[in-house]
């Protein structure tokens, strides 16, 4: 069977997917993390008011008293969340703070450093003009306003501009249950001695970690040996509890790999080889209805494919618009090597410098590369070996792998 390219495989998975239909109302201070289902709108404008942008005096910028060099007479104070008593005419201005209402009959405000208080008034060293250091009410936003796109994830800045707008609660996306499924013979946890032939079951710590940053909830992690009994109860408990099923290892070619046969049986497979180094071995398909991504084996492989297609699937599930991985143009730090024929994604450091080092181990199994790594070099298939600083697109790591 041939090697389907990285795109074309996330094309297709994308298209077999869509946003989970649950949603729920939240309030404003649950709200970081989720996924809007719906646009907001302004229910009050942003400032509600005009206001003073600056400590100082409210005036009016035609007054003919500044033509005769002053003074004013101070008619009141208006502090912030106090509503001004009276209107200020000619010869009149009122001492005002930031964010306190501007009186009637004022449109400008000249600033406390450019005033002079004498026994007769108020005299300036600046001259006004109309609408200076006033903030108009609706500058911000206008009352009715569509305030932020449905699919976007709310963070503390949107946060911040939906309560100034008065939206208390908004409706959000259920966040998609995830299970994580890790077969192998050989797995143990982190704290058993292991026999011979065990080793150390890492991708169901990695994989929660990883989508701890998504707007996702792991819904349950299962461990199961290498028979196909074992695999299908797995895989019928996470269908009946859980939105999206993600399995480690056993979709290679060996005896022992079971993952695409039982998907075959129950469900459908959709593709199950990749032109991607780290990674080949990557299915996607449903098992009963529900989808599955089936990552290879290899710790360092499930965490590449993790981040290359499974993020975004589960980003479309959760009803996110922009499934686009954070990625610059980076500089090469040192040579690095690479045989020209797959699309190879190697892990790399940012230098002091911002340049990318790419590490000199590149199996597929080496942790302790993978712990150090903030960057992924996409290195198109047809790339060969490079000289240090050749410019090269680079994924960035560290949000993507549960530094938050
Ligand atoms: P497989 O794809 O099942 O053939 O596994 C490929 C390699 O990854 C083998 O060396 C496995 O022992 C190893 N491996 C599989 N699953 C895990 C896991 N959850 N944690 C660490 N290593 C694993
Ligand atoms: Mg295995």
């Amino acid at each position: 069977m041939a090697l389907l390219e990285l795109d074309t495989a996330l094309a297709r998975m994308l298209d077999d997917l869509a946003p989970i239909e649950r949603t729920e109302q939240v309030d404003l201070a649950d709200a970081a993390g989720r996924v809007l289902a719906h646009a907001p709108v302004a229910r009050t404008a942003v400032p509600p008011f005009p206001n003073s942008a600056m400590d100082g005096f409210a005036v009016r910028a035609d007054d003919p008293t500044f033509a005769d060099g002053g003074p004013l007479k101070v008619i009141e104070t208006i502090f912030a969340g106090h509503a001004p008593q009276k209107a200020v005419g000619p010869g009149e201005c009122a001492r005002i703070f930031t964010g306190a209402p501007m009186p009637r009959g004022a449109d400008a405000v000249i600033a406390q450093e450019d005033a002079t208080t004498e026994a007769t008034g108020i005299r300036f060293t600046e001259m006004p003009r109309a609408g200076r250091f006033v903030r108009a009410a609706g500058g911000d936003v206008h009352a009715g306003e569509e305030l932020i796109e449905t699919g976007t994830r709310l963070h503390a800045g949107s946060i911040a501009l939906l309560a100034a707008a008065g939206v208390a609660r908004v409706l959000v996306r259920a966040r998609p249950r995830i299970a994580v499924i890790a077969t192998g013979d050989e797995l143990r946890p982190p704290d058993a001695e292991l026999a011979l032939g065990e080793i150390h079951d890492s991708s169901t710590f990695a994989i929660p970690a990883a989508a701890a940053t998504l707007p996702v909830d792991i819904a349950m992690v299962l461990r199961v040996g290498d028979t196909p009994v074992e695999l299908a109860q797995a895989l019928d408990q996470a269908a009946k509890g859980a939105d999206a099923i993600i399995t480690t290892g056993g979709v290679s070619v060996g005896d022992a790999d079971h993952v695409r046969a039982v998907l075959d049986e129950v469900g459908a497979i959709n593709f199950w080889r990749l032109a991607l180094k780290p990674g080949r071995p990557f299915a996607y398909g449903r098992y009963r209805d529900v989808p599955l991504f089936g990552l290879p084996g290899n710790p360092v492989s499930s965490m590449v494919t993790f981040v290359l297609l499974v993020r975004a699937g589960l980003l479309r599930m959760a009803g996110v618009s922009d499934l686009e991985l954070p990625r610059s143009r980076l500089r090469l730090a040192a040579p690095l090597s690479k045989a020209p024929g797959r699309r190879d994604f190697q892990r790399a450091r940012r230098d002091p410098d911002g340049r990318a080092r790419a590490f000199e181990r590149q199996d597929s199994n080496i942790l302790s590369v993978l712990a150090h790594a903030d960057l992924l070099l996409d290195l198109p298939a047809s790339t060969g070996d490079l000289q240090a600083d050749v410019e090269v697109s680079a994924i960035d790591l560290a949000g993507l792998l549960g530094q938050r």
